[in-house]
């Protein structure tokens, strides 16, 4: 690979070596919540313990099937709560890397939304301080430090808080050298995500723009083009059944015979526990193994080869976190 290892903190508290995250799902969740509504109406969230014992059992499902590690990219906005996670981390036989970030598809929570570039009170960025603080000092009182930078955009496009956060996490890129992780809506979010971010001066290898399967809706040209810019893209909403499986499956198949399957990686998209999202809506797909049960066989079916399937879980996320990383973790 030509890199050399780095120690990545996880949410146990501790560091994994790059060499050592073997397979890996680099867009998951293990809690979405909205504390806010929790707060306000307890019925909403239910029995967070029960939430906490559910979240181990589906994890060391997971783990069962060999895989070693998950992304949480769970950001501002989509409550995340570390403490949780941490509680949910000492109990699973795998590695759980954390995000910093604030997930924004249109307006800023208003703490940071009134105060900044272009905002009602023009004022410098507040927001880069706080994902350097998450990375290298660690999130809240939990100690555990987040490994990437997440941020969104949607059917808005870049509005003004849009742009201030892919702005900031450029900023907080280039302070710490932690790779960044996106999630996408349409196909010009991510033709904007990386024009914005080259602009502040990142290296578009070291950003993965996410939900390709989705949103390319077996476009190859537009994944092409992503690729070309030299990012990773991320087949990473497998649990939500935007695109049927088999036009992401056949993309994929295309691509990695292109010779692209260097820059793919893979994800659900899962949460173990989803306050917004009713059970009714979440059908087989809907699980933390759904990858390794369905995809990675549907994958091979399609001619590609175990060595290949390997690149997308293993080679591929060591690479996304190692490549010209600064060693900051
Ligand atoms: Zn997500």
């Amino acid at each position: 690979m030509g890199s050399s290892s780095v120690d990545i903190p996880t949410a146990r508290g501790d560091v994994v070596s790059s060499a050592d995250l073997g397979p890996t799902l680099m867009h998951e969740h293990v809690f979405l919540c909205d504390h806010e509504v929790n707060i306000s109406w307890p019925d909403t969230l239910g029995d967070m313990d029960g939430h906490v014992a559910a979240a181990v059992e589906q994890l060391n499902a997971l783990a069962a099937t060999g895989v070693r590690t998950i992304t949480d990219v769970t950001a501002i906005g989509h409550g995340r709560d570390i403490a949780r996670v941490a509680r949910v981390a000492r109990e699973v036989d795998l590695n759980i890397l954390v995000a910093t970030g604030i997930y924004v598809l249109t307006e800023l929570p208003t703490y940071f939304r009134l105060f900044g570039p272009g905002s009602f009170i023009e004022a410098p960025e507040a927001m880069t301080d706080y994902f350097v603080r998450d990375i290298e000092e660690g999130i809240g009182s939990t100690g555990v430090r987040a490994s990437i930078l997440k941020v969104a955009t949607g059917h808005a496009g870049l509005t003004n808080d849009v742009l201030r956060c892919l702005r900031s996490v450029a900023a907080a890129h280039r302070r710490t050298g932690v790779p960044i992780t996106t999630h996408t809506s349409i196909p010009q979010n991510g033709r904007d995500q990386q024009r914005i971010l080259a602009e502040e001066g990142v290296d578009l290898s070291r950003v993965v723009i996410g939900h390709v399967d989705s949103t390319a809706d077996g476009d190859l040209g537009y994944v092409e083009e992503l690729l070309e810019k030299g990012s990773y893209v991320g087949f990473d909403s497998f649990s939500l059944p935007l695109v049927d499986l088999d036009t992401k499956v056949d993309l994929m198949a295309k691509l990695i015979a292109r010779g692209h399957g260097d820059k793919i990686v893979v994800s659900h998209d899962h949460a173990c526990h989803v306050d917004f999202m009713p059970a009714e809506y979440q059908g087989d797909f809907y699980r933390k193994t759904y990858f390794a049960d369905v995809v990675g066989p549907m994958l091979l079916e399609a001619g590609v080869t175990e060595s290949g399937l390997r690149a997308l879980t293993v080679d591929n996320p060591r690479a996304v976190f190692e490549t010209t990383a600064r060693g900051a973790y």
